[in-house]
């Protein structure tokens, strides 16, 4: 049987690999090691705070490996999972169809939408047990015309605790991530290999021969019939690049900032992560409590219970890059215009429930949905598959996404990765 490389086990990764493994021999290799949730306990860290010791939201890996965490040179925090299951286990669960930019370019993905509803259980069932400070919420958006929708969550939320730490590892098991995909394709034979960083791919006579995984004199050559790229939107890119292969300077992340005030008992910290969400043409709000704004952000140095926030998810311009270790992006001033108009909209919604302007607190600009450095376009729209790869190695991941979604991209991600895993097979 033929050999296929999945690189990554995320969102992308763990979809190729099930979806690819009966007819491939499939390895997966994955930079990480196996997701645990966060483990320490919340209130003891909150104590730790006031000692000054988190002031760098690096620091949080030795606390929560699975989360990594880099920095622009603008300061903007990009959030990253690393193990398995990616990004997905450390996301908040939120499952959107997002895919009216492909659709315009003629890539039609309803089949895949449709399968995907069959495979993952999405519901808005976490609406039954909100807390009084989201049902107010919800109700001031709907008396102010903006439409606010409870939020579609992968998982089984009829089970869902409450207990606020969607973006930490569910630790109950109701949150969807894509172990669930990765655990399926390794019942049936697929084999993963952790702990393995792909560096690059060596291509000879215009085909891909395999892959080096480790640095130096640790390095291995690993050799496939096909190679399918999944490793997100930051890591996907740097191995083209290792491997010859140009990428777009098309970097989105989908900035996120939050508009904060102290609320007694607001409890967000003990609410499901962004239970409804409100669309406006260049973002989306959504309740949010910020983590990392909590533990590494002076001016979120209140009680956690006490924190009411809103979050804007931007859908921000087609402008950065990744290269070696640094990351170079910048918001455009369009970007910064539309931020700009969130806070405003943020800060006008808690006024109106009583809160005066001096004390309203921002987050850390921080951002978790990297894509975009080899957008597809209607030339791609058949095959989904660049002519500036040889014929047999693949992108499946984020980093095909066209434009900035503004939005939870997981669902898009996983079409488009069920439909590049049909195109292989075919
Ligand atoms: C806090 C947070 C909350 C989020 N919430 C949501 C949400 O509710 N809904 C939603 O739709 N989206 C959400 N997202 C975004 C979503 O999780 C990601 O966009 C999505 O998982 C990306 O899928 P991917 O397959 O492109 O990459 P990933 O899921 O990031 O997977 C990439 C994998 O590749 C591995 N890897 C990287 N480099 C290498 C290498 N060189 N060799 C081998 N392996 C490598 C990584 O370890 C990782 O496992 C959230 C993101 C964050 C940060």
């Amino acid at each position: 049987m033929k050999k296929a490389i999945v690189i990554g086990s995320g969102a992308a990764g763990a979809t190729v690999a099930r979806e690819l493994q009966e007819d491939f021999e499939v390895t997966v290799l994955e930079a990480g090691t196996a997701f645990r949730p966060f483990r320490y306990s919340l209130t003891l860290l909150e104590r730790l705070r006031k000692s000054g010791l988190f002031y760098d939201e690096r620091e949080i890996r030795w606390l929560f490996p699975a989360m990594h965490i880099q920095k622009t040179a603008e300061k903007i925090v990009l959030v990253n999972g690393i193990g398995t299951g990616g990004t997905t286990t450390i996301a908040t669960g939120n499952a959107l169809r997002m895919d009216r930019d492909l659709q315009k370019m003629g890539i039609d993905l309803s089949d895949e939408f449709h399968q995907i509803s069959k495979e993952i259980p999405i519901s808005t069932a976490h609406q039954k047990h909100w807390s009084k400070t989201t049902r107010q919420l919800f109700a001031l958006c709907e008396d102010m015309g903006l439409n606010p929708q409870p939020t579609p969550k992968m998982g089984n939320y009829e089970g869902c605790a409450h207990c606020g730490k969607c973006i930490l590892g569910c630790p109950h098991g109701v949150k969807w991530d894509s172990r669930r995909f990765l655990r399926d394709a390794m019942a049936r034979g697929a084999k993963l290999i952790d702990n393995c960083r792909a560096e690059k791919i060596v291509i000879e006579n215009g085909k891909a021969q395999g892959v080096i995984v480790g640095k130096r004199f640790n390095s291995k050559f690993i050799p496939a019939d096909v190679i399918i790229l999944c490793a997100g939107g930051l890591g996907t890119p740097l191995i083209l690049q290792n491997s010859g292969i140009d990428c777009q300077a098309g970097l989105f992340v989908d900035p996120v900032l939050c508009v904060a005030t102290e609320w007694q008992g607001a409890l967000q910290n003990k609410e499901v992560a962004m239970p409804f969400f409100v669309q406006q043409d260049h973002f989306m709000l959504s309740p949010y409590f910020d983590y990392l704004s909590f533990f590494f952000n002076k001016n979120w140095r209140k009680p956690a219970t006490n924190i009411l926030s809103l979050m804007i998810k931007l859908a921000d311009s087609n402008a950065g890059s990744v290269s070696g270790k640094k990351i170079d992006k910048i918001l455009q001033e369009q970007d910064k215009k539309h931020l700009q108009h969130g806070v405003d909209l943020c800060s006008e919604f808690l006024r109106r429930m009583g809160v005066k302007k001096q004390d309203l607190f921002l987050g850390t600009l921080n951002a978790g949905h990297p894509g975009g450095m080899l957008p597809l376009t209607e030339k791609e729209a058949d095959t989904l598959h660049h002519s500036t790869l040889p014929e047999n190695l693949f992108v499946a991941d984020a980093t095909l996404i066209p434009k900035s979604l503004g939005n939870p991209p997981i669902l898009t991600i996983i079409a488009l990765a069920k439909r590049v895993s049909n195109l292989i097979k075919r």
